[in-house]
This record gives C-alpha cells, structure tokens and sequence, in this order.
C-alpha cells in the first residue's frame, strides 16, 4: 500500500490571489514527477454548494463528472492535472453541518453534546480521509482552504488540519501559505509586514507554514526572502516567489519550478530517492506546459471570438469556457481573441458595427430572460452571414428559438423557461423535471452519453460515435417539433441512447461551414495539455471563415 501525503494550502493577506491556480501547479509539477495526486477543496461557506448563487457571488459553477455542482477552483484543478475530481473533492461548511446535524437527529450522539471540536473537526477530518478510502495509488493529497486566514468561517477547518498534522505525522503533512508581499507604489517599497502579520494569525490557530509562497508583482530579492524567513521562522529557500504573470496563467508551474517549489516539497517529505532533486530539471511533461506558453508569446495567428453573455464583466463566470477557448488555438498557434459582448446591449441595428470583426460567435450557458433577445439577433447573424457559430445549453436553446421563428416561421417560438404560455415551446422543461420544487442540486448534472448520427459533423470533430460530456439544466428541445425541423435543413445530430433527449444539433455542412450547439458543457473537459476537440474544431473554422 501506498504511503499518502498531504499538503494543506492556505491564503493570506488577501483573496484572489490564485490560490486554486497555485494548488492546481502544484499537481502538476508532481505528476511532472511521476507522481498522482487529487485535490479537494474546503470552502468556509455554508451553502451546500455553489450551485444556487449567482455568478456575480461565486463564477462559475464547476460541474464535475458524477454531477457535483462546484466551485470553480476544481475546474483548475481538473485542468491542470490528471485527477478526476467527484463530489468527495468539494467540501463546504454547509456540507459538514448538514452530515453532523443528522447524524444528531439520528441519535448517533446519544447523551452528548455536539461541539465543533470535536465533532465538527472530526467530520472535515473524515472528509479529506474519504478521498483516498478504497484507493491505494495516490501520493499526494492536496487540500486547499477556502478564503483568508484570520476570517471567523475558516476556524474550524484551521483547526482540523492542525489536528489533522497531530494524526498523520508532521513527516506526512506539509503546510503551505500563500500570502501577498505588496508594494507602496509612492515609495516604492515592498512590504513584508502583512505576511508577517499573517503568518503570526496562523500561529494563533496552531500552524506554522513550512513553505510560503509570496505573491507579488515582481520576484522577491535574496534580501527579501531572507527578511520573511527570519520575521516567519521559515528557512529563506522555503520562501517560493510568485511574480505577477505577463501572459497566461499557464506559465505557473514553470514559474514555481524555477523557484524549486517541487525540490522543496520533495525535500521536506524526504522522497529524493523516488524522485531526485535536480536543479536544472528537463521533463518531458514541463515541456509541454512550455510549448502552450509559447503560443501566448510568440502566436503565428490570431482569431476574434465574440462570446455573447450576460455576466461579461465578470471573467470568473465563465472561466472554463474562456480557458476551453484558449486551447483550441494550441494545436495550431492560433492566440484566441476573446470580445466580450453583452447580451443585452445587442440588437438588431448595432450588430453589424459589433461583429465587424468578428471570426466566430459563440453563446454560452445561462439563466432567464435578460439579455436572451440580444444573443437570438447574435445567432440570426452567425446564420446568415456563414460567421461560425457554436452554442452551449442556453446557446443550444437560442439557436432552437432562432431556426424556428425565423426559418419555420413560428413567430413567438420560446422556451418555457421564458415564455411559459408560448404557442411554440421549441424548448420544454424536462420530463423529469416536473416535479421537482428544491432547487439545490436538482438539474440534469454531471456526465450523460450522447450517440452521434453517422455522417454528422460532431461525429466527424470527436473522431467517435458516442461521447459522455457533463450536463447542467432543466430544458430541453421538444421532441414533437422534431420532424419541422429536420424538414427545414437542422441536423438532430446527437441524442441520448434511448433516443429521448436532443443533445446536439448543426446545420448540413451545405448549407454552413460551421453552426453546431450542444446542450451539454464540453469547456468543463478541456485541457491545455489536452484541448477538446469541439473548441479546436470552433477556433480553425473561425480562421478560415
Ligand atoms: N437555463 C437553461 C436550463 O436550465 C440552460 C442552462 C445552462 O445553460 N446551463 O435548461
């Protein structure tokens, strides 16, 4: 049996500072090494899930194989790695209290009283133990903490990896803090007193990190490091600079292997005889993450992709698909251009003027009716004028509204979720939908097959007939208006084995280069060291269109 190890990331001094980014490097600069790993995720919250909050709350939600709604730190996680992520890898408070409330209700306390320590230690405890339980092949277990050191939610969590440290072993545990070294821009001076300060709030809680990794705009000096070693009791070679990046994110495992981030970690679990420690270490599997970060800086060509939504100026809300879109220009160098079009300021007059430059249009997921008649006029255009056109869920359903009023004439076409009286509900909440009254949780999620028609062009993109690819919704196309549109030129390209479910449609490769929509997500599968096929296929279209 294998020996597992655990390392436990937290923040502080401030959020967003990429915590999820920097776990997710970390995986990947040990499976560089042979090694496999998963990553979990604790959030402070007490939502159940991220699922009922709004993306201007949360991004977006990170939709896992086996239908885990999540946060959207597993989608780097999933993206950077080659772990496969379920539900056991997304912890919430809610999630915790919610075991330990029934288990109460249940009488498994019996004559007790139920206090956070140590009942609510014990169950976030359990849960990161869960991970491996039945699996014996995994040597490393990430943990990230959600939030901000010093933050009343994250105590309890706090607390359990302390005691967690306690259980396993400080040979099996490793703490890593990821904090912020800023600077005064007036002065330029760069301050190391709120990561002091940060690191003595997580000595009140107990932990003292072993490894901290400072972000900051540019790399700290010797000096520097040599200050924050003796205020934070870390020996200077653990303390890993994390410059601000110029081109993409994906560039970080690099940057952290030249700071020895993984010869530290190797170091601290005494594991050099499995992997030595090199200083100058050539893999093949850093190689490829350099390749991709050439295509940022040095692309041969470039494409404008105009992504029509409503929640624009929020990037999070749609991160895996502007990642899933980036790499679709990998294989061919191509730098992808993303313009970020708001749905409701579209419409008929402007979008000429808007689209003017444009090489594809792409629609993607979403929720009611703002902004939805600002992304039909978007479909209407990529129609007519030949401009590739991909849809996803939502984007499927406006492209099912727009054929039928503007090709089969149905004038008030809809879907139910916005028009739940129209004469033509192209679009229905599924069957098995209607009795559902909660809404956490409750859609078609996670991973579903879809057979493709032989001959089609989604059949011809996956170089397969059958594909599983993740869901998130309730609506569907409506099975009895199939035949009007088959009539009129729409391929039903994919359905669900039974035959029952609409999964993708396009329109005859005569007629249109390229118009494809899916009702499930394929951003959540794509990989930069592993691009999807759909996005590879959207972005070489858009170059030639
Ligand atoms: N609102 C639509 C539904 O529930 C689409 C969901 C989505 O785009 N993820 O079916």
């Amino acid at each position: 049996m294998k020996k597992t190890r655990y390392i436990f990331v937290t923040g502080g001094v401030a959020s967003s500072l990429g915590k999820g980014v920097s776990i997710a490097s970390i995986g990947a600069l040990l499976e560089a090494r042979g090694f496999k790993v998963t990553i979990q995720k604790l959030d402070p919250y007490i939502n159940v899930d991220p699922g009922t909050m709004s993306p201007f709350q949360h991004g977006e939600v990170y939709v896992t194989e086996d239908g885990a709604e999540t946060d959207l730190d597993l989608g780097y996680y999933e993206r950077y790695t080659g772990a496969q992520l379920s539900r056991a890898n997304s912890v919430t408070t809610g999630q915790i209290y919610f075991s330990v409330i029934e288990r109460e209700r249940r009488g498994d306390y019996l004559g007790r009283t139920v206090q956070v320590i140590p009942h609510i230690t014990n169950e976030i405890k359990n849960r990161i133990l869960l991970l491996t339980k039945n699996k014996n092949n995994i040597d490393f277990v990430l943990v990230e903490i959600g939030g901000t050191v010093g933050d009343i939610e994250s105590v309890p969590f706090l607390e359990a990896i302390r005691q967690f440290r306690l259980d396993c072993g400080v040979e099996n545990t490793l703490f890593i803090h990821l904090t912020l070294v800023p600077t005064i821009t007036v002065a330029g001076e760069v301050k190391t007193k709120p990561t002091q300060h940060s690191v003595k709030e997580l000595l009140k809680q107990g932990i003292q990190p072993d490894i901290l990794v400072c972000r900051a705009s540019k790399k700290l000096d010797e000096d520097l490091k040599k200050k924050i070693s003796l205020f934070c009791n870390i020996p200077s070679h653990r303390v890993i600079s994390a410059p601000d990046i110029e081109d993409t994110i994906y560039e970080i495992p690099l940057i952290y292997h030249e700071e020895s981030l993984d010869n530290e970690i190797i170091k601290y679990f005494n594991m050099q005889e499995i992997s030595p420690v090199f200083e100058n270490m050539k893999n093949p599997l850093l190689e490829k993450w350099e390749r991709i970060v050439d295509v940022f800086k040095k692309p041969e060509k470039s494409v404008k992709i105009a992504v029509v939504g409503k929640y624009m100026s929020l990037n999070d809300a749609y991160r895996s698909l502007f990642e899933a879109l980036s790499h679709g220009g990998f294989p061919s160098k191509i730098k992808v251009e993303l313009v970020k079009v708001n749905s409701e300021e579209l419409n008929a007059q402007n979008i000429k003027e808007i689209f003017k430059e444009i090489d594809g249009v792409l629609i993607p997921g979403g929720f009611g009716e703002r902004g939805i008649e600002g992304k039909l006029e978007a479909v209407k255009y990529a129609r007519e004028n030949k401009l590739p056109f991909f849809g996803i869920c939502l984007g499927l359903h406006c492209a099912v509204i727009e054929f039928a009023r503007n090709v089969l004439n149905y004038k008030d076409a809809n879907t139910t979720e916005i028009d739940p009286d129209t004469k033509y509900p192209v679009i229905s909440l599924m069957e098995e939908q209607s009795d559902i009254t909660d809404k956490g949780g409750t859609m078609r999620l996670g991973a579903f097959p879809c057979q493709f028609k032989k001959g089609s062009l989604l059949e011809q993109i996956y170089g397969k007939s059958s594909v599983n690819e993740r869901h998130r919704h309730r609506y569907e196309f409506t099975n009895k208006f199939r035949n009007d549109f088959i009539k009129h030129g729409l391929v039903l390209s994919g359905l669900s084995p039974d035959g029952n479910l609409v999964e993708t449609i396009e329109l005859d490769k005569k007629l249109h280069p390229f118009f494809v929509a899916v009702q499930y997500h394929p951003e959540f599968k794509s990989k930069p060291l592993d691009p999807h096929p759909m996005f590879i296929e959207f972005i070489e279209k858009s170059l030639i269109k």
